[in-house]
């Protein structure tokens, strides 16, 4: 299971949970911030929510991965749950440190391993069955980019590519030096490492970034909800994206498969090729069209109920709305008094 929350905002958190393997989400939690006394505390929130209702319906956990964050750690292991980290995430953080640091002087090197370090942390999350093993692959490429390929930690002693000359020595990073330092400094301080240690080896098929397009699409940023009304938006896009998060790859008349050419932002000018998708289908709108007519409209009752049933929690402005009226109303009926004396 992998839980997350997209679409974060001051006023909701949602939240969702998904299966790995075959890339679905099977939860969807909306927590509105005066629920829960803040918006630092919706993640756990949504996460407690969704466990209380998988496991009601007798799903185990393997394990859950999630993005760092101190209090689910916490949680987590009072259920004695596996929990990893999302190695999506953490990759995007060094990338950005690094990019920085790559900018300082003396520091220009460090540009040439942005992409290899990016890799290796994929790479250390994946291949790895414990934390130590991750801190010993980790900590190797401090050698690697020093042309050292043999390390002291026995549970990494070798780097595992094949030794070959290179043609560009001056990649090298020498060790005394700032670019080094900054290095060494980036990817072994004591946050990071305990990062590493919990690493997810499970990696999904199509990106957060995916999701949250979709979530987009259905519930843009820029638009107020009402909480149902936001439940609904969450839950259409889930659907959505469960119908379409697989697609396969699109090919040409002539069984040719289709690539599409994208230029990240991150990457700066450089474009990269990806595999275009088959169009979309829209089967769930069908779905619940038929359950619309066919049932809704016959018996309306339990779909009724079941709507009610959801708590909707009051509106953030309630509370103050309350406050000022009554305020309002004592200052109106103090001056009144005022004014007749
Ligand atoms: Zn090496």
């Amino acid at each position: 299971m992998r839980a997350d929350s997209p679409g974060h905002s001051a006023k909701y958190g949602s939240y969702r949970m998904m299966d790995l393997p075959t890339n679905t989400v099977v939860d969807i939690q909306l927590v509105q911030s005066n629920e829960v006394g803040g918006s630092y505390h919706m993640e756990k929130e949504g996460l407690s929510r969704s466990l209380a209702l998988l496991e009601s319906r007798g799903v185990n956990f393997d394990c859950i991965v999630t993005d760092r964050h101190p209090q689910m750690q916490k949680f987590l292991r009072e259920r004695t749950i596996t929990h990893y980290y999302n190695v999506w995430h953490m990759a995007k953080g060094i990338s950005k440190k690094l990019d920085a640091i790559s900018k300082l002087e003396d520091c220009e090197k460090l540009k040439k391993w942005m992409k290899s370090i990016n890799n290796h942390t994929y790479w250390t999350a994946a291949g790895s069955t414990s934390g130590p093993e991750r801190i010993a692959k980790w900590t190797a490429i401090l050698n690697h980019v020093q042309d050292i390929h043999t390390h002291e930690d026995p549970l990494y002693p070798k780097c595992k590519h094949a030794i070959r000359k290179t043609t560009d020595k001056s990649k090298w990073l020498q060790a005394e030096t700032t670019a080094y330092y900054k290095l060494d400094k980036l990817l072994t301080n004591k946050r990071t490492l305990k990062y590493v240690a919990k690493l997810s080896p499970h990696h999904q098929t199509s990106s957060l970034e995916a999701y949250h397009a979709v979530i987009l699409r259905f519930a843009p940023k820029n638009v107020v909800f009402t909480f149902i009304g936001m439940l609904c938006r969450l839950y259409l896009a889930a659907m959505h994206y469960n119908e379409n998060a697989n697609r396969l790859q699109a090919e040409t008349k002539e069984g040719e498969p289709l690539f599409r050419i994208y230029f990240p932002k991150a990457r700066k000018g450089e474009c990269i090729a990806k595999p275009q998708k088959t169009q979309p289908t829209f089967g769930y709108v069908a779905d619940m069209m038929d359950l619309l007519f066919e049932k809704v409209f016959v018996n309306p009752t339990p779909y009724t109920d079941a709507m009610l049933a959801i708590s909707v929690p009051e509106p953030l402005s309630a509370l103050y709305e309350k406050l000022d009226k009554q305020n309002v109303i004592a200052s109106y009926v103090s001056r009144f008094k005022r004014g007749g004396v």
